[in-house]
């Protein structure tokens, strides 16, 4: 469920419509509404009630500071990629004692800022990473909280860009080289293993590929007890999926989820971490674009908007699908047209939706793109010279403004003259 209902015929984000957002911002802009953001939140904590779980949300779903400072204060740690983000996490007011950090190509300044900061683990992807953090932990005198992480080869039947714990996949180590890759570890110096990771993709719909999985990861875990390794904690990785089409019959839900978590991993005597991301915030944000033009082409016709594949890339890089709304209902008349909705930008593949039964708008038009707030604001560029577009965060009646819109000034002034150019 969310937040985004219709009252006296104008969307609104919980108690705020969003044609004053619009009037007051400008469009495109992100919209996320807190009440969603926490009712989630909450929700997948309870479903887990009873057992010893850490959510740490994987902020790479949505990284501005204030959806971040949302989980944390209801008490979440976050999961990180990169420096970047465990210094936003950091910034956000993270625990760094409830951070983890994922990822294949670790550099050395990444490992030594989380060193420094005291994560509670490295998710280590590699042989070589391994020896990396090993030699750097060493020479900075320290002991670095090492989880491996676990290629299972599971297919998680998602889109093909965004399934992870296939073989051919490269993320983790396979499954049969745990032991040797464990025994390595613990005759490291600078790494203490304590834990075994696994993520094996993202908007999985189906419980069977996480059955499949945790079932290898309980069995991996068994095995390196047996091998001799304190085994404290594993990670169950994120990438529960969430409803794209309104219509559709919904996915297994949180409670469906932690059932299959209990019923691998509840009697291992182990601290449980999972890393949601896009469950937490995919329908906790929206993107809201205004019509320039209804062009009507040979074949087709073109709903043109103000947003673009900059601003959201989904459409065109997962094939996905987000529904549209209109923000005003007297907008679109119900006489149904089937149409492309468009941006600006200069590709074929800057679309929205495609071939899409809708309302007849007109210029000046308002329209939300549900379920934009995992894997949106956070893939847009500036592509074309778009400027980023703003993002709003809303609660109850008030509203911010969570990130102002980005000038073309400010994105003309990262650049600079090469000396040999600048003007005499
Ligand atoms: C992307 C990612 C997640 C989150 O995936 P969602 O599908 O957004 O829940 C969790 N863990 C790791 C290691 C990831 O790379």
């Amino acid at each position: 469920m969310h937040h985004f209902q219709y009252r006296d015929g104008v969307l609104h984000a919980e108690d705020v419509p969003l044609d004053r957002i619009a009037a007051e911002v400008g469009t495109p802009f992100y919209c996320y509404a807190h009440a969603t953001l926490t009712r989630h939140y909450r929700v997948l904590r309870e479903a887990f009630a009873g057992l010893p779980v850490l959510i740490c949300y994987a902020m790479k779903a949505n990284s501005n500071q204030s959806v971040v400072r949302t989980f944390v204060t209801e008490g979440a740690g976050v999961d990180v990629v990169s420096g970047g983000e465990l210094q936003r996490a950091l910034a956000a007011g993270a625990a760094p004692d409830a951070i983890v950090f994922s990822g294949v190509a670790k550099s050395r300044t990444e490992i030594a800022a989380a060193l420094d900061a005291g994560i509670l683990t490295f998710n280590v992807e590699s042989e070589p990473e391994l020896e990396r953090l090993s030699a750097i932990a060493t020479a900075r005198g320290t002991v670095a909280p090492v989880s491996i992480r676990i290629n299972p080869d599971v297919d998680a039947r998602t889109h093909r860009k965004i399934t992870t714990g296939r073989a051919e996949n490269k993320f983790g180590i396979p499954y049969q080289k745990a032991r040797e890759v464990y025994a390595r570890a613990a005759s490291l110096p600078g790494v203490q293993v304590t834990g075994v990771a696994m993520h094996i993709g993202s908007q999985i719909t189906d419980l069977d590929p996480y059955d499949a999985a945790y079932a290898r990861l309980a069995e991996v875990v068994r095995t390196l007890r047996a091998d001799g390794h304190a085994i404290t904690h594993v990670d169950a990785g994120g990438g529960l999926g969430v409803p794209y089409r309104l219509d559709d019959p919904p996915p297994p839900g949180p409670n469906a989820y932690a059932a299959v978590v209990r019923r691998h991993l509840g009697d291992l005597d182990v601290t449980i971490l999972i890393e949601p991301g896009r469950v937490l915030v995919g329908n906790a944000g929206i993107l809201v674009t205004e019509v320039e033009y209804v062009k009507t082409g040979a074949d087709k016709t073109f709903i043109i908007v103000d947003a673009a594949m900059n601003d959201l890339i989904r459409p065109t890089l997962y094939d996905a699908h987000h529904d549209l709304l209109p923000v005003r209902a007297a907008d679109g008349s119900p006489e149904a047209i089937t149409a492309d909705v468009v941006g600006g930008v200069c590709e074929t593949g800057d679309y929205l939706a495609r071939d899409r039964a809708l309302p007849r708008f007109e210029a000046g038009d308002l329209l939300a793109v549900m379920t934009a707030g995992a894997y949106g604001a956070v893939q847009s560029s500036t592509y074309n010279t778009r400027p980023l577009a703003a993002e709003v965060m809303v609660r109850g009646d008030q509203w911010a403004v969570v990130r102002p819109r980005q000038s073309t000034d400010d994105l003309i002034a990262m650049d600079r003259l090469a000396p040999w150019l600048a003007p005499s």
